[in-house]
């Protein structure tokens, strides 16, 4: 049967019904937990590869529900970009993040360089309240700007408005480094490498799954782990999961690595213990 408009409003009213009734319940969630503390920052350790030793932590959001217990940030994070909650998110991330390195700093004094990685938003960046959020939150952990890191994905490279190199190049001038993360999924993954804010690439975990079996993304990361040798940044492969996808990354020249392999998120508390068994 031919469908009309009208038919097609009304089958698809139901879904669209679910869906707004989805975002205002999840928004709701979110603001829950930013108001009772149900923000939780989990850490993954990024490792030197010949060593195992941790060079430091990518920060992780997750929500606590009190029903639905722990949710993950693909979950939320689009929904609190969409109704603007996502500075109050980030704002609570930083927070806890400088305060949980500059602890981890404390305690174990001979890890020395360890940093935390906090990711922004795209829209973040349209926005100089960051710059305060930040200063504000290294202030009061004591932590200076190398300690932590920023990533951003490429998507938020498109944009490059005036505001958002406006506010690269502050973050660049208090020393905290900047990080393009999932490499070489955008469209212009090139480009960006000419922007000298840029400090490290994360290598995006789809280049690494099939690396053993598949010699031509064997070559792909070869080629960007020397390109972006050759031009002076930093370079993380993620998603490493299996011992012979680290032995072949070493072998490619990778230095770097973070993946389920070496540790997944886990709470600080965990993390603590971990670290306590890495030192002497
Ligand atoms: P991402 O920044 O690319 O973070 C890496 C994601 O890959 C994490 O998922 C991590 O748990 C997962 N991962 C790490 N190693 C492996 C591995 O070996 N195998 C597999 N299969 N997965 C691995 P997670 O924690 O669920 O985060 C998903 C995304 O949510 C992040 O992707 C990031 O884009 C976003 N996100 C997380 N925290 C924040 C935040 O505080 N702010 C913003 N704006 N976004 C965040
Ligand atoms: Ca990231
Ligand atoms: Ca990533
Ligand atoms: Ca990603």
């Amino acid at each position: 049967a031919k469908e009309t408009g009208t038919t097609r409003v009304v089958e698809y009213f139901p879904e669209l019904q679910r869906r707004m009734m989805e975002t205002v319940r999840f928004e709701n969630d979110i603001r829950e937990a930013i108001r009772n503390d149900g923000v939780e920052v989990h850490y993954q350790p990024i490792i030197e590869a010949h060593t195992g030793r941790p060079i430091g932590f990518e920060a992780l959001v997750r929500m606590r529900h009190p029903e639905r217990g722990l949710i993950p940030p693909a979950d939320f994070i689009g929904i609190a970009e969409e109704t603007g909650l996502i500075g109050d998110l980030s704002r609570i991330v930083l927070k806890k993040a400088t305060r949980q390195l500059a602890a981890w700093k404390r305690e174990f004094p001979s890890l020395n360089g360890l940093t935390v990685a906090i990711n922004l938003s795209p829209s973040q960046f349209d926005d100089p309240a960051i710059i305060d959020q930040i200063a504000k939150a290294l202030e009061k952990s004591g932590l200076s700007g190398d300690d932590i890191k920023i990533e951003v994905t490429e998507s938020m490279l498109m944009e490059n408005t005036s505001q958002t190199v406006t506010i690269m190049e502050d973050m660049k001038d208090r020393g905290i480094r900047i990080c393009i993360d999932d490499f070489g999924t955008g469209y212009s993954s090139f480009s960006h490498l000419r922007n000298h804010a840029f400090d490290t690439l994360k290598i995006d975990r789809s280049f690494i799954m099939r690396i053993t079996e598949d010699k031509r993304d064997a070559e792909l990361v070869r080629t960007i782990l020397q390109l972006g040798q050759n031009i002076g940044m930093n370079i993380i492969v993620e998603g490493v999961e299996t011992k012979d996808q680290r032995t072949l990354l070493s072998d490619l020249g990778a230095h770097h690595m973070q993946g389920f392999l070496f540790g997944k998120p886990l709470p600080a508390k965990a993390i603590s213990d971990w670290l306590s068994d890495w030192v002497p």
